[in-house]
């Protein structure tokens, strides 16, 4: 393999990438000038030393000073009431972009695929209960699922539901504005509004 086809390789792995695409990001790199490319290939592994995830609720942060928890889990004006589950980090923006949700977030990894028995390996099962029993202790009553209207979204939302049912917690489901396959990351602010407010 030339390394023209290997660095084709790493953009295919890129979400929503695909080989076509992959290839149009190598000849966009090569037209681009030495300074574009340099800076580019040294932000990657700055970034990398840079950000950490927050034990808690496991997104990305750069730690300021001795802070131990993202700026999230770490403000003191939060609702400690409320934890929305969601899969990824562009979610949770989405949902922090919208300025209508005041609880605290847990950060899944992904979503579990209809007939999957391996848990652990789509999504942070066992870090979500440590965080729960944590957070019940300082008033959580409620989680909120907030995961993408597709099957695998509808069977993590299912799955987590049953799991977490006998523990006297509220469940709910973000409601949906937002019509089947559509994803959470692009809704925008009045649409997650009007889901966070229809929760069931
Ligand atoms: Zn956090």
């Amino acid at each position: 393999m030339n390394d023209i086809d290997k660095l084709t390789e790493y953009f295919k792995e890129f979400p929503g990438i695909g080989p076509r695409q992959a290839k149009r990001f190598v000849y966009f790199l090569l037209r681009k000038n030495a300074r574009y490319t340099n800076e580019l290939a040294e932000l990657i592994p700055r970034v990398r030393k840079q950000v950490v995830t927050c034990p808690d609720c496991f997104r990305y942060y750069v730690p300021q000073g001795t802070q131990t928890n993202c700026a999230i889990c770490s403000a003191s004006d939060r609702q400690p009431s409320t934890l929305m589950i969601v899969a990824r980090d562009t979610d949770l923006e989405a949902v922090e972009k919208s300025d209508t949700y005041e609880g605290n977030y847990f950060v899944l990894g992904g979503t579990l695929p209809v007939l999957e028995d391996d848990i652990q390996k789509y999504i942070r099962l066992r870090e979500l209960e440590a965080l729960i029993a944590k957070r019940q202790t300082a008033g959580l009553r409620e989680l909120i699922i907030a995961l993408n209207a597709n099957p695998d979204g509808d069977n993590t939302a299912r799955f987590l539901k049953q799991k977490r049912t006998p523990l006297g917690l509220i469940i709910s489901i973000l409601g949906r504005g937002l019509s089947t396959g559509s994803e959470l990351e692009y809704a925008d602010s009045d649409t997650i509004k009007n889901a966070l407010k229809n929760r069931a």
